[in-house]
């Protein structure tokens, strides 16, 4: 008989046949083990063939994401210099309410403080619910990302994506998933009931994406896309994943 915290025999076992790549086929995400967290893997950003759309920097600019810890010099000037207009309080690192008056203060979009903090918690790797510099850079990689797949399918500036394009979008990503999968998040994201995303649920969409599949890498060392899961590391994985 099972108890909580004591799954049955079996819930350890191998996902069933299909659940990522048809045999034979490679992963549907693929990227080589020892990828730094937070840092899309090569093949996340694109398909394989095309250049990942408005991920971080502009070409000929130098990266930031894999900068050394400390007295980074590899830091992008761009990314300094928001990130010192983001610190309001001079703490050296970034809160989700700081984070929330510079989007605001962009004039790009609104987000609300729920969001922000799901942007902390991407990369808020010590439960601090701040991220520093190299972080902060890492994040506004993925926010350029984003905002660069949504503003290719919004081309009427009407601030929304349709269901259908949603699920093209996150076929550009790199995320392979089915068209229930798609119909979920639809439901999931679409909290007005419009039938589309605005560029916030969109926003919330890609961190669910890149928080689980992340988790799910962690466990899926060979990125053959299966991975083995105990019924502790799931529910820690479906806890991180949670939106605050
Ligand atoms: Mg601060």
């Amino acid at each position: 008989m099972a108890h909580y915290g004591q799954p049955a025999p079996g819930y350890g076992a191998p996902p069933q046949p299909g659940y990522a790549a048809p045999q034979g086929q490679p992963a549907p995400y693929g990227a080589p083990p020892g990828q730094d967290y937070g840092a899309p893997a090569p093949g996340y950003g694109a398909p394989s063939g095309q250049p990942a759309p408005g991920y971080g920097a502009p070409p000929g600019q130098p990266g930031y994401g894999g900068a050394p810890a400390y007295g980074a010099p590899q830091v992008d000037p761009a990314v300094l210099a928001w990130f010192q207009a983001v610190d309001a309080d001079r703490s050296g690192r970034i809160s989700a309410l700081e984070l929330q008056q510079a989007l605001t203060n962009n004039d790009w979009t609104r987000f609300s403080i729920a969001t922000c903090y799901g942007m902390i918690g991407l990369f808020d790797r010590d439960f601090s619910g701040t991220i520093d510099i190299n972080e902060f850079g890492q994040l506004w990689g993925f926010i350029n990302q984003w905002r660069g797949v949504f503003s290719s399918f919004d081309q009427d500036r009407s601030g929304t994506i349709s269901h259908q394009e949603l699920h093209t979008a996150i076929s550009r990503l790199g995320y392979n998933l089915s068209p229930t999968f798609v119909n979920i998040a639809m439901y999931k994201f679409d909290h007005d009931r419009r039938g589309s995303l605005n560029f916030e649920g969109f926003i919330n969409c890609c961190m669910m994406l890149q928080q689980c599949t992340h988790h799910f890498q962690m466990k899926d060392t060979q990125r053959s896309g299966r991975g083995q899961f105990n019924y502790d590391d799931f529910m820690y994985a479906g806890l991180i994943c949670l939106k605050p």
